[in-house]
C-alpha cells in the first residue's frame, strides 16, 4: 500500500469516499464499545473469586495473633508486608501496606508534603509556586493530583529508555521549587516502555537544588509482564548507595493482580521516611482493612505464587495485545500515518498519529460508537502539544469487541489522515 504522503488528490478523494461510506455503516450498526480505561476484564477478575470465600468464621487471625476483625495495626499485616517486600526486593520495615488504591497513597503523600513538608523539611505550600516534572505522555491521574494541589507541571519528553535524563538532571539541579517527578518505571502508562538501568542509576544520583525534592516512583506494573519476566533496578537501594536515601517513594498496587476495587496497595521508602509516614498515619487512620489483607495472604500465600498468578493474567491478556498489534500492523503498517508501541507488559498501547489529528480521531471513533480516553489526557493539563497521542486500553473488552473497536479505530486514523492531506 502506498504511503498517504505519496498519494495524489484523486487517490485521496477515492479513499475518503470509501472511508466515509465505512463510517456511515459503523454508525448504522449502533455499536457501543469502550476502550477508555485500562481495567481488568471479567475473566481476569474471576481468577481471584476464591478470595471471596477463603476466610471463614474461624479464620480471622493473622500469624502474629492479631485479630483482623478488631482495631490495631497501621502499616499492614506482616504476611502481606512480606509479600510486597519480596516482590520489590526490600525489607518489611521499608514497606507500608495500605488500602485498595495506590493513587490514594500518592495523593495523601503529596497532600502532606504540601501542608507539612517532607521529614525535616518545610511545607511545600510555604515555599512559593512549586513544580513537578511530568514525563509525558504519562498517567493522567498523576497530573490530576498536581492540578488539585495547584502544582505547576513541566512536561519531560519520553524516550525508549525512560524520560530525558539530561533535561531532568539540569532542571532539578537549577530550580529549588521543583519538588517532585512522576515516574512509571516499568511498562509506563501509556507508552509501555521500561526504564533502562542507566536511567534508573541517573535518577538515584540526582543532585536536586531542593533538599525536599522527591521521586514518586509508581511501580504499578511491577509484575505485569506479558511474556518474559523483566526486572528493573532497585531504586531504593541505588538511592541509598548514592547518598540520597530519602529521595524516593515507591508505590505499587494489587489492583490489577486481585480485584481492582478491593485490592491492597503499598508504599515503600527508607526506614526513616516510613517512620515519619507512620507518625502521620496515627492521626489519619485506624489502619487498613486487615481482613482484606488476610484474604490476600490466604489466597496468595507468598510472592512466588503471586508471580505464578500473574501468568494467568498474561494468558488472558496476550491475545488482546496481539490482536491490537496485528491490526495496527496489517491496517496501518507502511502508510506513514502513525506509530505505535508494542509493549511487553502493562495495560496500554500508545498510538501517535500525524500531528494535529488525535482529537479528530477520538471524535470519529466516538461518532462510530467507540469510546477512547480523551485526546490530550496523557499530557499535563490535557494539553498534548502535538495533538497526536492516543492511549489504547485493550484489556477490558472481549476479543470480538476489541476487534470491532480496533477496526473502527484504524479507519478513523485513515480518515483523519486523508482529511489532513486533502486540506
Ligand atoms: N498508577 C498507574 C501508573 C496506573 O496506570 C494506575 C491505574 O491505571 C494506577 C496507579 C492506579 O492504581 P490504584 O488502582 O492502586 O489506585
Amino acid at each position: 500500500m502506498k504511503q498517504y504522503s505519496q498519494m495524489n488528490k484523486d487517490e485521496l478523494n477515492a479513499l475518503k469516499n470509501e472511508l466515509d461510506g465505512a463510517f456511515v455503516k459503523y454508525k448504522e450498526a449502533g455499536r457501543s464499545l469502550n476502550m477508555t480505561r485500562g481495567v481488568p476484564s471479567d475473566d481476569q477478575l474471576a481468577l481471584c473469586n476464591d478470595m471471596l470465600t477463603c476466610l471463614n468464621a474461624n479464620d480471622y487471625k493473622a500469624a502474629n495473633g492479631a485479630d483482623c476483625r478488631n482495631y490495631g495495626g497501621l502499616d499492614g499485616l506482616p504476611e502481606v508486608k512480606k509479600i510486597f517486600a519480596d516482590l520489590l526486593e526490600l525489607t518489611a520495615d521499608e514497606v507500608i501496606v495500605g488500602g485498595n488504591s495506590s493513587l490514594a497513597l500518592m495523593f495523601d503523600n503529596v497532600s502532606v508534603n504540601v501542608s507539612h513538608g517532607v521529614r525535616d523539611g518545610k511545607p511545600w505550600a510555604t515555599q512559593g509556586k512549586i513544580k513537578f516534572l511530568c514525563p509525558s505522555p504519562g498517567y493522567d491521574r498523576h497530573f490530576t493530583i498536581c492540578n488539585y494541589f495547584h502544582i505547576d507541571m513541566i512536561p519531560i519528553a519520553m524516550g525508549e529508555d525512560g524520560p530525558d535524563m539530561d533535561e531532568i538532571e539540569k532542571m532539578v539541579a537549577a530550580d529549588p521549587l521543583i519538588k517532585g517527578i512522576w515516574c512509571v518505571p516499568k511498562y509506563s502508562n501509556p507508552t509501555g516502555i521500561v526504564y533502562s538501568d542507566e536511567t534508573i542509576r541517573r535518577f538515584a544520583k540526582l543532585k536536586p537544588a531542593a533538599s525536599d525534592f522527591r521521586i514518586y516512583w509508581d511501580n504499578a506494573y511491577a509484575i505485569h509482564d506479558l511474556g518474559e519476566t523483566k526486572k528493573i533496578l532497585n531504586i531504593i537501594r541505588l538511592c541509598e548507595e548514592a547518598g540520597n536515601p530519602n529521595m524516593v517513594y515507591v508505590f505499587s498496587s494489587f489492583s490489577k493482580v486481585s480485584f481492582a476495587g478491593a485490592s491492597m496497595t503499598c508504599m515503600a521508602s527508607s526506614k526513616s521516611n516510613c517512620e515519619y509516614i507512620k507518625q502521620r498515619l496515627t492521626a489519619q487512620t485506624i489502619g487498613p482493612d486487615k481482613l482484606n489483607h488476610l484474604r490476600h495472604a490466604r489466597f496468595f500465600k507468598d510472592a512466588a505464587s503471586v508471580i505464578a498468578h500473574m501468568e494467568k493474567h498474561a494468558q488472558i491478556l496476550r491475545p488482546k495485545f496481539k490482536l491490537v498489534s496485528d491490526m495496527l500492523n496489517s491496517k496501518l503498517g507502511g502508510l506513514g500515518i502513525g506509530a505505535w508501541t508494542e509493549p511487553k507488559g502493562g495495560y496500554f498501547v500508545s498510538f501517535d498519529s500525524l500531528d494535529g489529528l488525535a482529537k479528530r480521531i477520538v471524535a470519529l471513533c466516538a461518532g462510530a460508537g467507540v469510546a477512547l480516553t480523551p485526546a490530550g489526557a496523557t499530557y499535563p493539563n490535557g494539553q498534548d502539544p502535538k495533538d497526536s497521542n492516543i492511549r489504547i486500553a485493550p484489556t477490558f473488552p472481549p476479543l470480538a469487541e476489541l476487534e470491532a473497536a480496533m477496526e473502527i479505530f484504524c479507519s478513523a486514523v485513515k480518515l483523519a489522515s486523508v482529511e489532513k492531506y486533502l486540506a
